[in-house]
Order: C-alpha cells, then structure tokens, then sequence
C-alpha cells in the first residue's frame, strides 16, 4: 500500500492561522499577515485555540491534501469513499486491463496454508474466467463482475484538514489517535496519510479530535 500526498496548500498552518485571526481583528490584511508573519508561535496558539477550546474547526478547511493510493483493495477502497467531503478519481475497470491488477490477501489467511491455497486457486480461477472472457470478446464493462473484492485498485482523492480530522478519528489505529475500530486496511492507509500530513501540518494534527 503506497501513500504519496501529492500537493498541498503552500505554508498550510500559516493559511489556517490567518483565518483564524481574521474572525478576531480589524486590522488590514497586510498588517495581519505582518503580525503572523514576525511571530510563528503566534500562529500555533491560535491554531491550538480554535482546534481545542472554540471548536471553531471550519478555520483548517482552508488546508487542501491531494493523495494518490496504490496498491489498495476494493474492498477498501469502497470504505473510503464513503467519506463524502473528499473528492476522488478512481481506475476504470472499464478502461484498464483487469487481469494486471493484484490481489491482497489478509495476513490471517496467510498463516493457514491450506486456507492460502484456496485463496489462491480463487484468485487464478477469477483471471482464468476474465482472460477468456476478453478471448472471446466480452466487454471489459461486463468483465469487470468476475473480479475479486480482494483486487488492487489506484485513486487519487483531494480533502481540507477539518474533512481529514474525522477521516483519522474514524479510521486511523488507537497508536495514532484515532478511535482504533476501523477495519485493518484502512487503518493502515489513514495511518500513513496521518504520517504524510503531520509532516506539514504538525500543529493542526498534533492530535486527533473527534469531529
Ligand atoms: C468502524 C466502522 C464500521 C462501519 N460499518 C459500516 C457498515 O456496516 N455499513 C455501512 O454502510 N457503513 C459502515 N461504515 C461507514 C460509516 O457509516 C460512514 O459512512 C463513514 O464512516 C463516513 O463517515 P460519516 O458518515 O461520518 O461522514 P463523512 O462523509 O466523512 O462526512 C463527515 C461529516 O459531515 C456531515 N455530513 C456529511 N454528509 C451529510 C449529510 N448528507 N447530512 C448531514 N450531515 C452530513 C456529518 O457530520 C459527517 O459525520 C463504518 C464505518 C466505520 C468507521
């Protein structure tokens, strides 16, 4: 499972921090980003303010993540995009080749030989029907249905920090803040998107809220 955040708004906490302190003064906008601008710590405290005491999170929807996922079941995938405030593109099964995607096992299974080899067989049973399926000229639309769950998928999703924010409490390992009920893919992918943007965001995600 492979995490790249792509793009993000440029000097994020900075962004947020100038919303924030504009529901707060009268001053212009270049005197404001001035004030901000000579005192970094200033920009923390008014984040952790608004984040912790006036649950005012509406300040950090001006942080924008662009993500691309590979090397992701559908299973999970379709966990995912239940999470309405994101915005996703997806690899069309109608347009790719079905038969190169993968095929993740869980690691459970993986410990039961015998259980692994009919996990196998199904597996090669699937791409057994869909190869000659595309043999005689069956649709890639239609073929699509003889794929497994279980298959690889890539997608590229963009969300604000607050959208982020429920995503990880909701998703993320009890390890890493989140409330650690999710099912282990997902966990396992809101925890490395939790790694890439507390790389750029560490004051905004220095712990998870509920949200
Ligand atoms: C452990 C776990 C088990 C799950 N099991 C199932 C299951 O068995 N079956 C199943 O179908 N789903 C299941 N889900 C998915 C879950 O029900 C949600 O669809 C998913 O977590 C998205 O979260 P969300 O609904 O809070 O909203 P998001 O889409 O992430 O939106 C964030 C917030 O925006 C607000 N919002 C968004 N859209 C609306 C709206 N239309 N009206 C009002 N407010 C809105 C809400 O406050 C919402 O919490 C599960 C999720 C988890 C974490």
């Amino acid at each position: 499972l492979e995490v790249t955040l792509v793009w993000h708004t440029p000097d994020p906490e900075f962004q947020c921090a100038l919303a924030a302190r504009r529901c707060y003064s009268s001053k212009p906008y270049s005197e404001l980003v001035e004030e901000l601008r000579s005192n970094p710590a200033r920009v923390q405290e008014l984040l952790r303010r608004v984040i912790d005491v006036d649950k005012a999170l509406d300040v950090i929807e001006h942080a924008v993540f662009m993500f691309h996922v590979e090397g992701l079941s559908r299973v999970t995938s379709h966990q995912l995009v239940r999470h309405r405030h994101f915005s996703f593109d997806q690899t069309s099964q109608r347009v790719v080749n079905v038969l190169k995607e993968d095929f993740i096992i869980p690691e459970d299974v993986k410990k039961d030989p015998e259980l692994l080899e009919e996990w196998k067989n199904l597996w090669e049973h699937s791409k057994r029907v869909m190869e000659i399926s595309l043999q005689k000229g069956i649709k890639k639309q239609d073929i699509r249905y003889a794929s497994l769950q279980g298959s690889t998928t890539e997608l590229v999703f963009t969300a604000n920090a607050r959208a982020l924010m429920h995503f990880f409490y909701l998703r993320c390992s009890k390890e890493k803040g989140g409330y650690g009920g999710a099912q282990w893919e997902i966990q396992e992918l809101a925890d490395k998107m939790l790694d890439k943007v507390v790389s750029v965001c560490p004051t905004i995600f220095a712990k998870i809220v509920e949200s």
